[in-house]
C-alpha cells in the first residue's frame, strides 16, 4: 500500500471523528494523542480524544491494514504528531 493509499484510509478516519459529537453535550472531539497497537497481528489505530466542551474522553479504533510493520507505526505515528503541532484543527 502507498503513501496515497495511506492518507485515504487516515483521511476517512480524520472525518469519522470529526463527525463524532459528544453524547453528553453534543461538541465535537478533540484528538490528544494517537498510538498505533498490533492486536492479533493487526495493526489498529487508536486515536484519545477528549470534547474540547466538556472534557469527555473518548477512544476512536481502526483497522489499520497500511501499517505492515514497526517502521510504518513510527513514520505514521511521527508524522500524525508533527501535523498536530501544526494545525490543531484539521
Ligand atoms: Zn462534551
Amino acid at each position: 500500500m502507498n503513501l496515497n493509499d495511506s492518507m485515504k484510509y487516515i483521511e476517512s478516519e480524520y472525518k469519522i471523528i470529526n463527525s463524532t459529537n459528544c453524547n453528553l453535550c453534543n461538541a465535537n472531539f478533540t484528538i490528544t494523542k494517537l498510538d498505533i497497537e498490533f492486536f492479533n497481528n493487526i495493526a489498529h489505530k487508536i486515536y484519545y480524544c477528549s470534547c474540547e466542551k466538556c472534557g469527555k474522553e473518548k477512544l476512536f479504533i481502526f483497522n489499520a491494514p497500511y501499517v505492515s510493520n514497526i517502521n510504518d507505526k513510527i513514520l505514521i505515528n511521527s508524522k500524525f504528531n508533527r501535523d498536530l503541532l501544526n494545525t490543531l484543527k484539521f
